[in-house]
């Protein structure tokens, strides 16, 4: 993992801080970098992505309990990472900021300050691109070890077969444009003190299209797109984490009247196993073990991703032993190897005691072997000092 700065100093909240104090000291640090504000300015750029990253964890309860209990050593659950099977799977692009944290901003999708992206070059003649749609897929860890192929019923917009996207009857029903006479842009002249000035703007009445429609299509409605349930598959690669957004270029909704479809964002929402726990690439699980079997050795049989697995217990197995099962755990997603999984040594004391049981462990109290002394201590705690490390 890389160095990371710890996100309440990213955000300069105390740890105890409200989501209110969050959401203040968010939105504080986003107006102050936001890259309309800082064009061109790298550095604005990464605190204001920064600033959104340590917003996205501890604005979320569940995330922020696993930054609080694990640290900055957990990295960001869910940024980074690349993608494999067609996906381009990304870190905190600037557009997920903005449709992430609209609220914040005021806006509703990306925007809110006259439109982060469609800023520049308003003059030309653009191809339109139809908007985004964002979906989350929910994925139990299982399915996120071994990657899974989904296929979802989602309603978009398509295009109008009637009209061929035209929003015209028949695709055919246009008159050229009287204000631009087809060009899509009009020239205006201005007096300015150099003298006379042309410029040129795209045409109000058109909307640089060149035409108008003479009759409207009867099935769109003229907009040229039509809503449509549509069946969409798309596989997952394996070892994604919980708030990556994968994108699927070109299937999300389409322009109107014409112009290139918007994409399919794909966000990724882990299910939390009730036994196993999380943590990057490796998985935790805590195995408590009785008396006797930590004493005497063992087997136990301890759930892993794929299914259980039988470990072998040592005798003189002592609470707090971490046993690694290598490549247990999740595989990376840029194809290089897997995680591990970490069997959390506990012992079970018994918290009751019948007479009998009362009398078998008075009998241990004074036995030579079963008698903590300073050199057994020292022993044991510097086996257990990676622990702490
Ligand atoms: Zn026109
Ligand atoms: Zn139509």
């Amino acid at each position: 993992m890389d160095n990371k700065r710890d996100y309440y100093e990213v955000l300069g909240v105390a740890k105890t801080a409200t989501k209110d104090e969050l959401k203040k000291a968010y939105r504080k640090l986003a107006l102050k970098y936001h890259p309309d504000k800082n064009p061109g300015d790298k550095v604005a750029e990464e605190k204001f992505k920064e600033a959104a990253e340590a917003y996205d964890v501890l604005s979320d309860d569940n995330k922020r309990a696993k930054y609080d209990q694990w640290g900055p050593s957990m990295g960001p659950s869910g940024f980074g990472g690349a993608g494999g099977g067609g996906f381009h799977a990304r870190g905190m692009s600037m557009e997920d900021i903005f449709s992430h944290f609209g609220d914040i901003f005021g806006g509703g999708s990306y925007g809110g300050f006259g439109g982060f992206g469609s800023a520049a070059g308003g003059r030309r003649r653009r191809q339109q691109k139809g908007t985004d749609l964002r979906i989350k897929v929910k994925l139990t860890l299982k399915e996120i070890s071994e990657g899974v192929s989904k296929k979802l019923k989602l309603p978009r917009y398509v295009q109008c077969q009637h009209c061929n996207g035209t929003g015209a009857k028949d695709g055919t029903a246009f008159n050229t444009c009287p204000t631009c006479h087809g060009s899509g842009v009009i020239s205006q002249v201005q007096q300015t003190i150099l003298g006379p000035m042309e410029s040129t703007a795209t045409c109000p009445t058109c909307h640089g299209e060149g035409k108008t429609i003479s009759e409207k299509c009867t099935f769109c409605n003229g907009e040229g797109i039509v809503r449509q349930e549509e069946v969409v598959e798309f596989t997952i690669p394996a070892g994604v984490q919980d708030g990556m957004t994968l994108s699927i270029k070109g299937k999300g909704n389409a322009a109107r009247h014409g112009g290139i479809n918007g994409d399919l964002l794909i966000v990724i929402e882990e299910i939390p196993d009730p036994e196993l726990i999380r943590d990057g690439n490796d998985i935790i699980y805590n195995l408590m073990l009785d008396i006797p079997t930590a004493t005497l050795g063992g087997s136990v049989d301890i759930p892993t991703i794929t299914g259980k697995a039988r470990v072998k217990i040592p005798a003189g197995t002592q609470p707090g032993k971490v046993l690694r099962l290598r490549g247990k755990g999740l595989p990376n997603t840029e194809g290089y190897g897997n995680g591990d999984e970490l069997v959390n040594i506990m012992v079970y004391i018994p918290e009751q005691l019948n007479e009998t049981e009362r009398k078998a462990i008075e009998q241990l109290r004074d036995q030579p072997n079963v008698k903590a002394d300073e050199s057994i201590k020292k022993r044991i705690f510097s086996r257990l000092r990676h622990i702490f490390e």
